[in-house]
């Protein structure tokens, strides 16, 4: 679509969708004001105010906009920021949920007849999974829902049926093909990776170290795809692989500073959605706690609607040192790409006026020297941040204390955040 006419089709389903809000949702209709909706434009969206996870969490009833008996499927969010929250979808959600991921599928070159290998769960509450069932039926594409399974059921899978495509977590991925490498299992049949939960891209569009060890061990293309239960839409690449792009019957987006208004393309700040046509619980700029930016420059695959970078981190765990913002992502790249270093874990500290961070690493060979680990860190952040040699035994203590999960980032600040994980600092919301 070109530019006028996707401005002209958004204008007309952001009417639609404010007056079913204003009609529908005891959220909405509890907020004071009156919009004379007939002349409204997508730049007077300013006027309404944001909503976050703390509200959608608070006043969680009031969002949902249709009787109880219209919904057809609850979900939940994970929760890696505060209280984990239910997301009620209507059959016509979930229709619109299957166009949705048929769309971002097809947007990465998957087609009819293709097989997709899933390797995210179905279950446990989540929407992920099951969006990406129905948009491969949608598209008219094959679903392999093996979901959370062992490295040799996939491994078997990839031999005896031989899918095009898989949809998982990057660090998985990586595994799963360090697996099959390893046991000489050919996997040449997998031409693309629809990569959620961890950028594949870093701040100047470049592949990060997670995208380039993909690259090493599968013969795919590697394509982003960022979504959260709340937004119920998904950005995913195309083959520019140069920003996942918004579908524009399906949402507006806005990139947010922190007073809560509009930044122009290029510039970083909170990700906010506005989803159109939903009717179970629809909301209207809804901050996301994702920080990323917008591009909006016409893409090499001849589409005009607008893109979305790299989810550089959350909100809640941005820093600011020494005049700086940065997210724990970034020391994570760095760290990532440091080929001395076998395990690794941060610690964020300060008084609320200026942070402070501090980095422990177990080396490959203790007693490595760390100038080269240093420039790296200097050369992503442009700091000078302490970085102290530990233990091994210690660093894993410490890195794998909660879960078998790692967690990686450790807030000590004293409003913290919760700590996180490397992979959440980006982390698929539903
Ligand atoms: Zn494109």
């Amino acid at each position: 679509m070109a530019l006028e006419d996707i401005r002209r089709l958004q204008t007309r389903l952001l009417r639609e969708h404010l007056e079913f809000c204003g009609k529908q949702s005891p959220y909405y209709r509890s907020l004071p004001g009156d919009f004379d909706l007939s002349g409204f434009q997508i730049a007077d969206l300013i006027k309404i105010p944001a909503a976050d996870k703390t509200i959608l969490s608070e006043k969680n009833d009031m969002f949902i906009a249709v009787p109880e008996a219209e919904i057809r499927d609850i979900s939940f969010t994970s929760g890696t920021i505060g209280a984990s929250c239910r997301i009620a979808y209507t059959e016509s959600d979930l229709d619109r949920l299957a166009y949705n991921d048929a769309t971002g599928f097809a947007c990465s070159g998957i087609d009819r007849g293709d097989r997709v290998l899933l390797t995210c769960t179905l279950d446990r509450c989540f929407i992920a999974g099951l969006a990406y069932f129905m948009g491969a039926r949608r598209l008219g594409a094959t679903a392999i829902r093996n979901g959370i399974n062992s490295l040799e059921s996939h491994a078997d899978i990839i031999m005896r049926l031989k899918p095009g495509a898989i949809v998982g977590v990057p660090s998985f991925l990586r595994y799963l093909g360090n697996f099959l490498r390893d046991n000489k299992i050919d996997s040449g049949c997998v031409k693309r990776l629809i990569c959620i939960g961890e950028p594949l891209r870093d701040e100047n569009m470049e592949t990060s170290s997670l995208g380039e060890q993909l690259l090493q061990v599968w013969s795919a293309r590697i394509f982003s795809t960022y979504a959260s239960s709340e937004i119920v839409t998904s950005f995913t690449e195309c083959s520019a692989q140069c920003g996942g792009h918004l579908p524009p019957d399906l949402a507006v987006l806005e990139i947010l500073d922190e007073s809560g208004n509009p930044l122009p393309p290029g510039d970083v700040g909170e990700v906010t959605v506005t989803p159109l046509q939903v009717t179970g619980m629809p909301l209207i700029r809804f901050r996301t706690g994702d920080i990323s930016f917008m591009l909006d420059s016409p893409c090499r695959c001849g589409r005009f609607s607008p893109r979305i970078g790299p989810i550089l981190g959350r909100k809640a765990q941005m820093l600011k040192i020494k005049g700086t913002t940065l997210f724990p992502g970034t020391f994570f790249t760095a760290l990532n790409s440091s080929p001395e270093i076998a395990e690794y874990y941060l610690e964020a500290s300060g008084d609320g006026f200026s942070d402070r961070i501090e980095i422990f690493v177990a080396l490959k060979d203790p007693g490595t020297r760390l100038d080269q680990v240093a420039k790296r860190i200097q050369a992503k952040s442009r700091l000078s941040v302490p970085i102290r040699e530990m233990p091994m035994e210690d660093v894993r203590k410490k890195v794998f204390s909660a879960s078998r999960k790692p967690l990686r980032f450790f807030d000590l600040r004293a409003a913290p955040a919760k700590n996180i994980r490397s992979a959440d600092a980006c982390e698929f919301s539903s």
